[in-house]
């Protein structure tokens, strides 16, 4: 199986990866994690991410695409991944897409956990009282909700125009968003064998991303994401298509 988890922070997204991976028997790639991991190996590169990390910004994709490639492509070996935090950006998203493409792989479908902010901002200062990550103050946490909604929000219509996205209400007890998710994959799969099939059959149907989602993530940012040409992004040596939406 292949999925990837796409949430704000404070959604729940490393514990419904992790619990999700072993449901699936397949591996958890938190991207947050890994750039961590990096950060804790010391060198420039690592005080670079660090430095991002503490403001709270995004990573540039190229750093981030280039410590998770590795990773992902050991994973698609070996019987999919949990792709959680990544992508986070248009290019990000594309970048993927391709690689999966030269893996021969397919995304089976896109979690998209939603919660209003208020609850967000809850989850994540009860976690810094809990002796949480130094990323958990007031000031970073409403930066990082920003960047949310501005950078990865509009990959939700990008996921659902491409008749993958399962939207998850994440304002509920954590067993019952892991049960939530679970019943979703499960019926997808029991139907066809193939989540991404059966979302894609539904995708003219669709509902609407529900009204929970975060506000300042806006409803339809589509314009630039829909019927247009496909998209192209530059990244080092790779200029990727993408395929137009299907949906
Ligand atoms: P997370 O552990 O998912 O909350 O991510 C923590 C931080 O790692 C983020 O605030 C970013 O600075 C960085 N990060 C994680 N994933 C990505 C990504 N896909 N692209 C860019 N930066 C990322």
């Amino acid at each position: 199986m292949k999925l990837l988890l796409l949430a704000p922070p404070g959604a729940g997204k490393g514990t419904q990866g992790e619990r999700l991976a072993a449901w699936a028997g397949v591996r958890h790639i938190a991207a947050g994690d890994l750039l961590r991991d990096v950060v804790r190996a010391g060198g420039p590169l690592g005080a670079q991410i660090a430095a991002y990390q503490a403001r709270g910004d995004l990573v540039p994709d190229q750093i981030v695409i280039d410590a998770l490639t590795p990773v992902v492509v050991e994973a698609a070996a070996h019987g999919g991944y949990i792709l959680d935090g990544f992508p986070r950006t248009l290019p990000q998203a594309i970048a993927a897409a391709d690689l999966a493409l030269r893996l021969g792989v397919r995304l089976d479908a896109a979690i998209y956990l939603y919660a209003p902010d208020e609850v967000l901002t809850q989850r994540l200062l009860a976690r810094a009282g809990q002796g949480g990550r130094s990323d958990d103050t007031a000031d970073v946490i409403r930066h990082r909700l920003r960047v949310f909604a501005e950078t990865t929000g509009p990959l939700v219509p990008y996921y659902r125009e491409r008749g993958i996205l399962v939207a998850v209400d994440a304002d509920q007890p954590v067993d019952s968003v892991t049960a939530d998710i679970q019943a979703r994959l499960t019926e997808l799969l029991t139907i066809t064998g193939s989540p991404r099939d059966v979302l894609a059959a539904r995708a003219g149907q669709a509902p609407a991303v529900p009204p929970a989602v975060p506000s300042a993530v806006p409803e339809c940012p589509d314009k630039s994401f829909s019927a247009g040409p496909p998209e192209r992004a530059t990244i080092r040596r790779w200029t990727w298509m993408v395929p137009p939406a299907s949906g």
